[in-house]
């Protein structure tokens, strides 16, 4: 068994990787050896909390529990495909929501032990806080889930009066907090917490379901973020100082990537949050009307313009993870450079549907770093470009969200490809994307349709190459 004091020190140690650990995943040179100082971080913590003196002796249910969790987690984790990571992702921040409304319960009802008087109420206010963001959390998540995986519409549910009703349930959640303080001074209060509880996990639902689709990149970073407060909350429930500070790591990150992913969809967070953007006339105006005609091209023909071009733009997007085509990219970047084209690929900062999809699918096919670039540092080199390939990318290359204001993505900065030479956009049909909008950019005369499954059209252009 470890003492007090080495538990702190082992606690310390791994707050240290862990800030290490957040430092090096900002860059991707350095991503692989934060992802170390995090995994020895955790490992640290894992053996520190098992080695206390809070669990010293209950080994039976905790290897009960972790057989359990174990086991789920290693089904669940092989099974699922490269594409489902986003819906996992918020699944698994829905988890952390559910822990911090358990433990809140554990700690409510196993209380009665020690605190009276001023330290009853903080940690009164405590419990209550903890279920309160663990609720919301976990309701959220449960139905960004649901949207992430197309169990539910994208369509943004717009309520009447909806602010006011959001409004109403945040009044009750004070008032049943103050009655929730009151009533357990007098050895009572599991009513209040019960209806707050509710109260919660309604607004946390209301939230997510008002959030219209093209939004949804904010609420996964933004659920991420309120997964890291519910931690935290855990922490000052259980008086466990590495999880308050972990739990407030993570619940600022997410804080900080939501705000990166408003500034990359041109959006101001509190209208996000507000929700029921991409209704009205604006989806029917920009979906409806007849844009002309598309001209197709073969997967030889894009091969003979590929071979001839000098610069070269890739534009990956969500049909590029769901075609799983990342390798066939790469092999057709290496064959492309070896007749000195010169191949870059420009990301959206929303591309695919969780921040960072496309670098970790270029990043797990081998694209050297060096050639792939942030929007903001190739949107000005378009007029240079021979030849565009959108590759399953839809929303992030759609000339409307500069030109019409009322689009579900107006005002969001777009690769704009339609400015080089030649785009190829490559795609199973004529279906829309994310937002469900119209991209006029498929009928401008510099562009061509390559239709098809992009790996397996991909692969033709390879071997026309
Ligand atoms: P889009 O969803 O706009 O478009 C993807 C396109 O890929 C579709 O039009 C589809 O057309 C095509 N496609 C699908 N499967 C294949 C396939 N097997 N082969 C070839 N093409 C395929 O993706 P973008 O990446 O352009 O934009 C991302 C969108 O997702 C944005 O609206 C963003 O707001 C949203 N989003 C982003 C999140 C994030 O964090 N990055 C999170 C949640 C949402 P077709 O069916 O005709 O093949």
């Amino acid at each position: 068994m470890m003492n007090e004091g080495m538990v702190n020190v082992s606690y310390i140690i791994a707050t240290i990787l862990f800030i290490l650990a957040l430092g090096g995943l900002s860059n991707q040179e350095t991503a692989r050896r934060g992802n170390w100082y995090g995994i020895v971080g955790m490992t640290i913590a894992l053996l520190a909390t098992v080695f206390s003196e809070d669990v010293y002796a209950n080994y039976d249910k905790l290897i009960v529990a972790l057989l359990i969790g174990g086991t789920v987690g290693v089904i669940l984790a092989r099974r699922v495909q490269m594409t489902q990571m986003p819906e996992l992702v918020a699944i698994l921040h829905s988890l952390v929501g559910l822990a911090a409304v358990a433990v809140g319960y554990a700690n409510f009802m196993g209380h009665g032990s020690g605190f009276s008087g001023i330290e009853l109420t903080i940690h009164d206010i405590e419990t209550y806080v903890g279920i309160l963001i663990g609720a919301v959390t976990f309701s959220g998540s449960v139905i960004a889930f649901g949207k992430l995986s197309g169990r539910i519409s994208g369509k943004p549910l717009t309520l009447p009066a909806r602010h006011w009703l959001n409004l109403g349930l945040l009044i009750g959640a004070i008032w049943f907090g103050r009655e929730f303080v009151l009533q357990s001074a007098a050895g009572s209060g599991m009513e209040p917490l019960i209806i707050m509880t509710v109260i919660a996990l309604l607004f946390g639902m209301h939230m997510v379901l008002a959030i219209g689709g093209a939004d949804m990149p904010v609420v996964v970073s933004m659920l991420n973020s309120y997964s890291g407060w519910a931690a935290s909350a855990t922490g000052f429930m259980l008086g466990n100082d590495l999880l308050i500070v972990t739990g407030a790591l993570v619940g600022s990150s997410g804080a900080i990537l939501s705000y990166i992913m408003c500034r990359a969809m041109n959006r101001k967070f509190l209208a996000v949050i507000a929700g029921g953007f991409g209704t009205g006339g604006g989806v029917a105006a920009s979906g409806g009307e007849d844009q002309g005609e598309v001209v197709p091209i073969s997967a030889e023909e894009t091969a003979a313009l590929l071979a001839d071009a000098k610069e070269v733009m890739i534009i990956p997007g969500y049909g590029m993870a769901v075609a799983q085509a990342q390798h066939t990219v790469f092999e057709i970047t290496k064959a492309l450079r070896a007749k000195k084209v010169n191949v870059r690929f420009g990301i959206h900062p929303v591309a695919g549907r969780m921040p960072g999809h496309m670098n970790v699918l270029l990043a797990e096919a081998k694209v050297p770093y060096d050639i792939v670039f942030e929007m903001d540092e190739i949107n000005e080199d378009f007029p240079d470009v021979d030849v565009s390939v959108v590759i399953g990318a839809n929303d992030i290359v759609n000339p409307s969200a500069l030109t019409d204001p009322n689009s579900p993505i107006a005002g969001m900065p777009v690769l704009e490809c339609w400015k080089g030479h030649t785009s190829i956009v490559l795609k199973r049909s004529m279906a829309t994307g994310y937002a469900g909008v119209q991209n006029p950019l498929f009928f401008l005369d510099n562009t061509r349709m390559l239709f098809g499954d992009a790996k397996e059209t991909l692969d033709e252009v390879l071997k026309a190459l």
